[in-house]
């Protein structure tokens, strides 16, 4: 089945690339693709951008695949020259999804579709498509695994939480953090869960950059001035790199030794932090198969330049505030000690030896 559809859409794209396809001269050249890519900080997005790359390549096209370091203007520079050099299509994970509008209408004027990679591109008419995982439902899985560990639901007394969030110029964070909160704030309002430092809006709590040593930094701060005097039961993490800069912060204040761990929830399915979860120390994680969202986007370009109509989930959810972008939608999955094996190992995302 793989080789039909590799042949058909290759039939049809080198009939219509003509004097797009980049660097064509082999009669299996289906023209470039331009895969800006935000950072390789997440060793995500070096899976995403490898598993794009073979996948097109199987379709015979062409990757042009970039990294921009988290900085905003060199990917808008990268985005510029995939433009010049005539890219048939951009599948964009962005950097800062509101610093993307000029760029957009340049690959607009140029006639290059674009399709937004897990996260939203805003303020813009011009992007056809987006593919991501349900990231709202991230949010609910993370806090949900909180109140599970704390026996929320039962408990006698009080618990205590500090809430971390992801980085603001990232839609995703957002998502995340109100997809937590919806399950959270209830508590926080019946007073079954404290914040001993109050801190609980998305501004206060976001961490710019997904940095994990900015979020270490927060936690130090709060762990030498409100939390000094308690004993923090749950710390809400929005991803794996968040997640171990606040347990290494955690640690070195005492917990982990004598003083019992918070439970601590994360995102990614890192091995370094599956390799915690493993061992107890980090409670959670969500598995997002980058492979199956590279395959969405794959077959959503693959579609576009064929003339056919890609296939969709989500109408309704993700307005950019100039349009709601047509969207599919991937399941994300939680990921504890008593699911790891089955869901990561035999899965085939690791091997057992790699958890060491
Ligand atoms: C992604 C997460 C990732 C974070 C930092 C988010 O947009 O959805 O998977 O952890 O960015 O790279």
């Amino acid at each position: 089945a793989v080789v039909a559809v590799a042949s058909s859409a290759l039939l049809s794209a080198c009939a219509g690339s003509g004097s797009t396809a980049v660097g064509s001269g082999a009669d299996t050249d289906a023209g470039t693709i331009g895969l800006p890519m935000p950072t390789t900080a997440q060793a995500r997005w070096v899976q995403d951008g490898q598993n794009m790359q073979k996948q097109f390549q199987a379709l015979g096209y062409k990757t042009d695949l970039q990294y921009a370091g988290d900085d905003a203007q060199k990917q808008n520079a990268q985005i510029d020259e995939m433009i010049q050099h005539h890219v048939r299509a951009l599948i964009i994970g962005s950097v800062d999804g509101t610093a993307l509008k000029a760029e957009l209408d340049k690959a607009k004027a140029a006639g290059i579709p674009v399709i937004a990679y897990d996260r939203l591109i805003r303020g813009s008419g011009n992007i056809d498509y987006y593919a991501t995982f349900d990231n709202f439902k991230v949010g609910v899985l993370q806090a949900n695994s909180l109140v599970d560990a704390l026996g929320l639901k039962t408990a006698a007394a009080p618990k205590t939480i500090e809430l971390f969030a992801g980085s603001p110029d990232d839609n995703n964070a957002t998502f995340f953090f109100n997809g937590a909160m919806s399950v959270l704030q209830p508590y926080i309002t019946s007073g079954k869960l404290v914040v001993p430092s109050g801190q609980t809006d998305f501004k206060t709590v976001a961490t710019p950059k997904w940095d994990g040593k900015t979020a270490a930094a927060r936690m130090d701060t709060l762990l030498a001035g409100p939390d000094a005097a308690v004993t923090l039961d749950a710390v809400l993490a929005p991803n794996d790199g968040i997640a171990r800069g606040v347990i290494g912060s955690l640690q070195a204040h005492g917990y982990g030794k004598g003083k019992k761990l918070p439970v601590v929830d994360g995102q990614d399915a890192e091995l370094d932090s599956v390799k915690l979860v493993n061992t107890g120390v980090q409670y959670s994680t969500i598995y997002k198969d980058t492979r199956e969202l590279a395959k969405v986007a794959v077959e959503m370009t693959d579609k576009i330049l064929n003339g056919q109509t890609p296939d969709i989930n989500d109408t309704k959810t993700y307005d950019n505030g100039v349009k709601v972008v047509p969207t599919f939608l991937l399941q994300p999955v939680l990921v504890t000690k008593a699911n790891l094996q089955t869901v990561l190992i035999d899965g085939g995302y690791y091997k057992s030896s790699d958890l060491g």
